[in-house]
């Protein structure tokens, strides 16, 4: 008979840690990503079952009104300022965007996926390992 390995509970704060590691909700080793924003189908340390594992659209208002926010702030200092031409307005935001987005989006899913399970929602699988 296998018996199950048992887990400590976290807090908060260390759930929300682990998602901003990208790493496993459960066991806090293994990594959550097999490639950019594609969830592993298992814990590479302790076999947690990550197929239920999902964020949906629960991290694209926070990307979209942090991002943009920053980004538009900027953009409006900027013009204030200096008033440059669009195309300078276009080639130094829409790469901030996409470098934002890129550094940003893997730890906003990770976090709701780890706060998911930290909180037993129905669909993150943790009840059962409770
Ligand atoms: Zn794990």
């Amino acid at each position: 008979m296998s018996q199950k390995p048992s887990f400590p509970p976290r807090s908060s704060a260390e759930a929300f840690g682990l998602g901003l590691r990208q790493k496993c909700p459960r066991c806090g080793e293994g990594s959550l990503y097999k490639s950019f924003l594609k969830v592993r189908p298992r814990c590479e340390s302790c076999d947690f079952d990550f197929s239920r594992q999902d964020s949906g659209d629960g991290p694209a208002p926070f990307l979209i009104f942090g991002i943009g926010g920053v980004v538009l702030f900027l953009a409006l200092v900027v013009e204030l300022a200096a008033q440059p031409p669009y195309w300078v307005h276009f080639s130094i935001w829409l790469p901030l965007v996409l470098l934002l987005f890129w550094l940003i989006a893997p730890r906003a899913k990770a976090v709701f996926i780890a706060m998911q399970y930290h909180n037993k929602s129905s669909d993150s699988g943790s009840a059962k390992y409770k």
